[in-house]
This record gives structure tokens, sequence and C-alpha cells, in this order.
């Protein structure tokens, strides 16, 4: 059963590609990827975002794949930025190549970026990453505080037998800076991933920054909507957060909507259906069609409930993380 929620947020995996081969994501590289006629171009996503715009989505965030290995991926943002009806446009990245991007995509009018950081021990994140990486990642971080590509989120997806150690200096993190640093429950989702047992419940995640930092204080953080749940620690100048996609159910607070990389558009990131939006495209539909599919899925998305889902493996950096 759903609560009735406004669906206005789509995210659109704008690549499948990616610079790193995260354990938990895309370790095999990029085997098996679409060539670039699979892939949506800037023109199509523009228009699906303005049609989606149109049947009342009012935030987008570019995810991938990772996003910033597109070329010209500012003109994008200026596109996109420039939507009648967008209120919110923001970014998903790994943060490899954000340092030297960050200005311009300010200047284009990104709103705001989640950066990925599993690990603030070098050799650590090099493990989760498969490259070492990390002081690029940092330097990306900071020019995003600075040229005000703010909130700053980051994202961490915890592993039992790979991160664990790494949960208090994340923490840590938010002690610091004005930044909320969200633990992920990993959630296995191709054989190549590993094991489903490397998952740590948020439950567990939280007793160890308890521990170390003392008892959470629970906070709202303006405009966080989604399913991540905040808490603070006493002092600190930025907030935890939660993302419990494995041991909590969160459909009822889920407003999204995902757009894939080979144009699929689709109501939940473990949906069985997805529809078909590239074919429509390529097929040389006209707006009212491809409007009658958007609020297909919408409608779709008011019954849907990750319960009635069958899908199973699905590659993250396809759908869009
Ligand atoms: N390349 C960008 C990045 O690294 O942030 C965007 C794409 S990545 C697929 C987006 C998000 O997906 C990451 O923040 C990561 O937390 C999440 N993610 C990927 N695989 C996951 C998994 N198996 N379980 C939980 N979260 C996952």
């Amino acid at each position: 059963m759903r609560y009735s929620m406004n669906v206005d947020y789509l995210r659109v995996s704008v690549t499948d590609r990616c610079n790193l081969r995260c354990i938990y994501c895309n370790p095999l590289g990029d085997h098996g990827l679409r060539d670039r006629d699979g892939i949506l171009d800037f023109d199509e996503i523009h228009r699906v975002v303005r049609l989606c715009a149109e049947c009342g989505v009012r935030k987008v965030r570019l995810t991938g794949g990772e996003p910033l290995m597109c070329r010209n991926i500012a003109d994008l943002v200026h596109r996109l930025a420039a939507v009648r009806g967008i209120e919110d446009l923001s970014l998903t990245t790994n943060g490899v190549s954000l340092g030297p991007m960050a200005v311009q995509l300010k200047a284009a009018g990104l709103k705001r970026v989640n950066i990925s950081l599993d690990a603030v021990d070098r050799p650590c994140y090099q493990r989760m990453t498969g490259f070492d990486l990390l002081p690029q990642v940092l330097d990306g971080l900071h020019k995003a505080l600075e040229v005000g590509l703010t909130p700053v989120r980051l994202n961490c997806v915890v592993m039992r037998d790979g991160n664990l150690s790494q949960v208090i200096p994340l923490a840590e993190m938010a002690v610091h800076l004005p930044v909320s640093v969200r633990f992920i429950e990993y959630c296995p989702t191709t054989r190549a991933t590993g094991r489903a047992d490397d998952y740590v419940p948020n439950a567990e995640v939280r007793r160890i920054v308890e521990a170390h930092f003392g008892p959470l204080q629970s906070v709202a953080v303006p405009n966080a909507g989604g399913p991540a749940v905040y808490a603070r620690i006493a002092g600190a100048a930025g907030a935890i957060g939660f993302i419990s996609g494995r041991s909590d159910v969160f459909c009822h607070a889920c407003s999204r909507l995902r757009l894939s990389s080979d144009g699929k558009l689709r109501p939940c990131l473990h949906a069985d259906r997805s529809y078909d939006v590239k074919g429509l495209l390529r097929g040389g539909a006209g707006d009212e069609a491809i409007r009658d599919l958007i609020r297909r899925v919408l409608r779709e998305k008011s019954r849907y409930t990750r319960i009635t889902s069958t899908a199973e493996d699905f590659l993250m950096q396809s759908i869009g993380g």
C-alpha cells in the first residue's frame, strides 16, 4: 500500500560509463555497456525533461554512470536549467572531475551536488573504487562548497568487508564541514557486486556513530525530501543521514521517476517493468504521445511498491543510482 505522494522528481542517467570501478556498483568496468546510439543524446534528454516538467516534474537530478564523463555536460545543465517548471537541478558524481568543473557547472545553473565518498583513508578508497583518486575527490568537495553547489551531500555505501572502518572518519567530516554525510545500505544488484552478507544495516552504523560521538539528535533538513533520515552530532556543522533501502521500506516517501541512459522510464529502481521512451523519440512520436507515456508511468508509480517487484539483477550505472 502506498500513501499518495506527489511524484515530482526525475533522475536522469546521462551515461552508463564510469571512471571508477566501485565494488558495490561497477566492478566489471565498461563491459556490456551500450554504444553511443543506444544512449539518449542531449536533445532527447532535454525533450523528455521538458515533457516531464509539463506533467508536473519540478526536480531533476543528473546521474549515471559518471555524469561528469559526458563531454559538454555543462551545456546540458544549461539547457535543463532553462526548462520551464524545473525548480531544482542537481547532480550525483563520484567527484573525481568535479574540482576543475565546479565553477562552470555552477555558472550553467546547477544548484547542488551529491558526491560519492566511501572512505577517507586513501588505500581503503582505492580498494572500494579501484583507483587512487581520493585527493581529486576531496578537491572536488571543497570546490563545490567554495562555489556554492550546496547543500553538498556525501553518499557512503557501507560494506562490512570493505569500509566499515570508515564510518567514524566519514561521520567526522560532518562535524567539521557543512555537509550531510549519508550512510547508504548496500544493495547487491548483480552477481558481480558481490556477497549479500557484506550488507550492514544502518541501525548498526548508527550504533557505531553514537558509540563514538554520543547520541544523535534528530533534525529536519530543509528540502531533504526522499528516503534519507537525518540526525546531528551535537555541535556539528553538518548532518548525518541514513538511507536504509534494505532494512526499511520507504516507498511512501519516494517521489522519483528514473530515466535510464538507454531511454527507459522506470517508476522505481526495483521495478521489473520499464517504458521505452527512446523508441517513441526515435520513431517520430509527437509530444502528446510521449506525455501520455509519462502520465502512465506516473500513474503506475502511485500504485507501485517495492514489495510487488520481481526485478532481479540490474545495472545501477545505467539506471542511475
Ligand atoms: N558516478 C556517480 C557517483 O559515483 O555518485 C553517480 C552514479 S552512482 C550509481 C550513484 C549512487 O548509487 C552512488 O551514490 C551510490 O551510493 C549508489 N549505489 C550504487 N550502487 C549501489 C549499491 N549496490 N547499493 C547501494 N547504493 C548504490
